[in-house]
């Protein structure tokens, strides 16, 4: 769970400094930016469930009531993989980005 967020902090600190590099005028292409949104958008989001399931696993029985908080981050953490362009159009998007044909 450490690993994935440290590399879900580092890709996405990765986007956001190509994003403040093209404000200043230099830096990369915008697609190469959205490629690196894209990346840090899917991995985060696909950790942040991750984690959130380990984590409910890890308490076991608890982990399933609602007097925990652990079930509402799991419940919570999924919408993320939703909102804002879903896992599969960043993946769409991925793909785009290398070049492969995605209609
Ligand atoms: C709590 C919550 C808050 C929200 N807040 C906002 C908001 O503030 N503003 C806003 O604009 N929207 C908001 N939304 C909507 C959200 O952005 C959409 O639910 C999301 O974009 C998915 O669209 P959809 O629900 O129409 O699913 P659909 O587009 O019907 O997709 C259903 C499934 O099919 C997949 N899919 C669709 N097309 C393809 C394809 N071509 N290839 C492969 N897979 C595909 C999707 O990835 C998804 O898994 C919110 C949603 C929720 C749950």
């Amino acid at each position: 769970m450490k690993v994935m967020l440290d590399a879900a902090r580092l890709l996405t600190y990765q986007a956001a400094a190509m994003r403040d590099a093209m404000a200043d005028g230099r830096g990369p292409s915008l697609q190469a930016f959205k490629q690196a949104a894209a990346i840090a958008k899917l991995y985060a989001t696909e950790s942040a469930v991750t984690a959130t399931r380990i984590a409910t696993q890890v308490f076991g029985g608890y982990g399933f009531m609602e007097e925990y908080p652990v079930t509402r981050f799991y419940r919570d953490a999924k919408v993320l993989e939703i909102g804002e362009g879903t896992s599969e159009v960043q993946r769409m998007l991925i793909a785009r980005g290398l070049g492969l044909p995605v209609e």
